[in-house]
């Protein structure tokens, strides 16, 4: 059975972010079933998922109560929209708790389908924005190096992935880049400081708004833990010092909680985290734990009031903008991680334990950093003859990932990265097989 399949999906099966052609002969693994924190491939293999799907299954696999409020809500009203000035419980009632659970400046919920959506979205809202208050020239968005906001041609340019860059066409004009805050990477070869290099970091986006002209930038947008360009946790001084800037100036403040919303970093938002006050908010992922796409952008009352007071028809919208299958399965999402206290479980006792057991693989010797933020983690692989990095062509961070994958565990990796954010509804005992396991990927490894 696995095999036919494997055929026809090499056959007709473009898969994202791959390089079809070098699946060869072995193809691709089937994932058949899943249940708790495991997938099961066709052979029969139980993997545990330290990735959680695509850093969304957060209430992890086989919950019987999405699976209800889906074929409920199915059977009820299977789809309308909200276009006009039409609209149904499910879209009101999840805006309503998201609000609720959202810091007290964020009052409005626009409903995407993903969160590539809901920064094409953020692009929109924001240039809208200052149209309205009559700065229109208040345009350009700075966005950081190796962000990853989605895959949309706006997503795509608002991340600062190079590669995605190359391959995309011309970006959406008035958007710029500006250095990540990646210690390990950029601020320790150079032998600085991880503070004095996390306050260099957000002087680099000062430097680029005078070099704009502050009265031309409109917004920044990043993630508070960049995920997909390699769980990158930024130095303490970061964030306070990119928040004074953008006072000063008087630039809007996106967040992109795509990953860190929904308890990842053991907030309800991976800002609250880091004592951020966005302005907009893109949401998805976690938000339904992936079991149906929905995304969204929360907006704070500054750009809603005006949006809402003065900017007549938004003319902007998906047909599967807050569907109803998808909202009612997020809804009760949000209900089962409040009833179940899953977000302070990260925050008071899963998040601790991980960084207890995963920083104890700084001893292995491929190892260079092992860092964790609630239920987020990392190890930079290293040369272990140099303590460099390695060459890029050798790709260890590719091959320790096949590994540990063949060995029964999802690790993800960016270039010599490995990453994991397993389901939140974890337990310390399979923390523990997740550490033994990447130990063993490791050991193989090296
Ligand atoms: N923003 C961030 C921070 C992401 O990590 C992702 C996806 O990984 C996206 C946006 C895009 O979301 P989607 O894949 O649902 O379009």
């Amino acid at each position: 059975m696995s095999q036919s399949l494997q055929a026809l999906d090499r056959a007709h099966h473009l898969h994202p972010f791959t390089d079809f052609k070098a699946l060869g002969e072995e193809g691709s693994r089937i994932i058949e079933h899943a249940e708790g924190v495991y997938i099961f491939d066709a052979a029969g293999n139980r993997i545990l998922d330290g990735m959680a799907g695509l850093w969304c299954v957060n209430l992890g696999y086989g919950r019987e109560e999405l699976v209800t409020a889906a074929a409920e809500q199915m059977r009820r009203l299977p789809y309308y929209n909200n276009f006009f000035k039409t609209t149904h419980p499910p879209a009101v009632k999840l805006a309503e708790k998201l609000c609720a659970l959202a810091p007290a400046h964020l009052n409005h919920i626009f409903f995407t389908g993903s969160g590539s959506e809901a920064n094409d979205t953020v692009l929109r809202m924001v240039r809208r924005y200052w149209t309205l208050k009559g700065k229109p020239q208040k345009h350009w968005v700075i966005g950081r190096e190796n962000g990853y906001h989605g895959s949309t041609v706006a997503g795509m340019s608002l991340g600062g992935m190079a590669p995605m860059h190359e391959q995309g066409g011309p970006c959406v004009p008035g958007i710029t880049h500006v250095r990540q805050p990646y210690w390990f990477d950029e601020g320790r070869p150079e032998g600085q400081d991880p503070e004095a290099f996390g306050r260099e970091c957000a002087a680099a986006i000062e430097a680029r708004i005078l070099e704009l002209g502050e009265e031309n930038v409109a917004a920044f947008i990043a993630e508070p833990v960049q995920g997909a360009g390699g769980a990158i946790i930024p130095p303490a001084s970061y964030w306070p010092a990119v928040k004074a800037v953008l006072a000063k100036y008087d630039i809007l403040l996106v967040i992109d909680e795509v990953i860190c919303g929904f308890g990842r970093l053991g907030e309800w938002f991976g800002s609250a985290h880091f004592d951020l006050a966005p302005d907009l908010v893109p949401i998805a992922k976690g938000l339904s734990s992936g079991y149906l796409p929905i995304g969204g952008v929360l907006v704070g009352d500054r750009v809603a009031d005006t949006l809402v007071e003065e900017g007549g028809e938004f003319f902007h919208g998906f047909t599967y903008s807050g569907h109803p299958v998808c909202a009612a399965v997020a809804l009760k999402n949000l209900q089962l991680m409040e009833a179940e206290g899953v977000v302070e479980r990260v925050r008071d006792e899963l998040g601790p334990y991980l960084a207890s057991r995963w920083t104890t693989l700084a001893d292995h010797p491929l190892v260079g950093e092992a860092r964790t933020l609630g239920l987020m983690g990392a190890l930079e692989l290293i040369d272990p003859v140099s303590g460099e990095r390695f060459d890029k062509a050798l790709a260890a961070g590719t091959l320790c990932r096949d590994i540990s994958f063949r060995r029964g565990q999802v690790m993800r990796s960016v270039g010599d990265t490995m990453i994991i954010a397993p389901p939140l509804v974890i337990t310390r005992e399979q923390i523990d097989d997740l550490v033994t396991l990447a130990r063993e990927a490791l050991d193989e490894t090296a």
